[in-house]
C-alpha cells in the first residue's frame, strides 16, 4: 500500500467493485432486452460517468454508439450551484435515434432534467436515463430514470467516477469520506 492510499480516506464502503459490476450486469440485461433491434446511442455525462459508461457499455451485447457531453452544475465542492452549462456538446446527430443518457448519480436532478429536455429538442426517437445511484430525498425535479442501480441516502459519496475536488474518481469502490477531509 502507498503511504497515502486513496482508499484510506473512506469511513464507509457503500458498494464494492464486485457489487457494482453485478448490478451493472443486471441493468445491461434489461437494456439489451428493451433496445433490441434499435439504433442505440449511449450519452455519457463527463466526467463522473466515465467508469459507469466503460463498464455498462461492455456489459451490453448489442451494437451501440458512445458519445459524451460535459455539463457543469456543481462547483468544486459538494453544493449545487443551480447553473447548468454545456462545456462539451455531442458529436453525434441523435435525430431519429434512441438515446440513453448514462450517469453515475442523480442528486437534485437538475442536471439530468435540463439535459433530457435539451436532448429531447433534437428530435430523437426516445430519451431515457440510466444512473448507477439516485438520492430520492434530494430530488427537486420530476425526472424518472428508466434504469437505477441503487437508491441511496442523502449523503455525499465518492469513488467509481465520483469526485471530491477532482479526487477519488479512481477508487474502485463507492463510499463516504472521513469528515476530516472536508475540514
Ligand atoms: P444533480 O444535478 O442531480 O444535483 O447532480 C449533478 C452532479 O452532481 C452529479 O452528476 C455529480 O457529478 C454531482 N453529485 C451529486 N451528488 C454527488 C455525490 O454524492 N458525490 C459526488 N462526488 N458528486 C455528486
Ligand atoms: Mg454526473
Ligand atoms: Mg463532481
Amino acid at each position: 500500500m502507498h503511504a497515502s492510499d486513496v482508499a484510506d480516506d473512506l469511513v464507509e464502503v457503500l458498494f464494492t467493485e464486485a457489487q457494482i459490476q453485478a448490478r451493472l450486469a443486471e441493468m445491461a440485461a434489461e437494456i439489451d432486452r428493451d433496445y433490441e433491434g434499435k439504433d442505440l446511442v449511449l450519452v455519457g455525462v463527463l466526467r463522473g460517468a466515465v467508469m459507469v459508461m466503460a463498464d455498462l457499455s461492455r456489459a451490453l451485447t448489442q451494437h451501440l454508439e458512445m458519445d459524451w457531453m460535459a455539463v457543469s452544475s456543481y462547483g468544486s465542492g459538494t453544493k449545487s450551484s443551480g447553473v447548468v452549462r454545456i462545456l462539451k456538446d455531442l458529436d453525434a446527430d441523435i435525430a431519429g435515434r434512441h438515446v440513453l443518457i448514462v450517469d453515475e448519480i442523480i442528486d437534485t436532478g437538475l442536471t439530468l432534467s435540463w439535459l433530457t429536455s435539451n436532448l429531447g429538442s433534437r428530435g430523437p426517437a426516445s430519451v431515457e436515463i440510466a444512473t448507477l445511484l439516485r438520492k430520492p430525498e434530494a430530488l427537486q425535479m420530476p425526472i424518472t430514470p428508466k434504469y437505477v442501480g441503487w437508491d441511496i441516502p442523502n449523503e455525499f459519496v465518492v469513488g467509481y467516477g465520483l469526485d471530491y475536488r477532482e479526487r477519488y474518481r479512481n477508487l474502485r469502490d463507492i463510499g463516504t469520506l472521513s469528515p476530516k477531509i472536508y475540514s
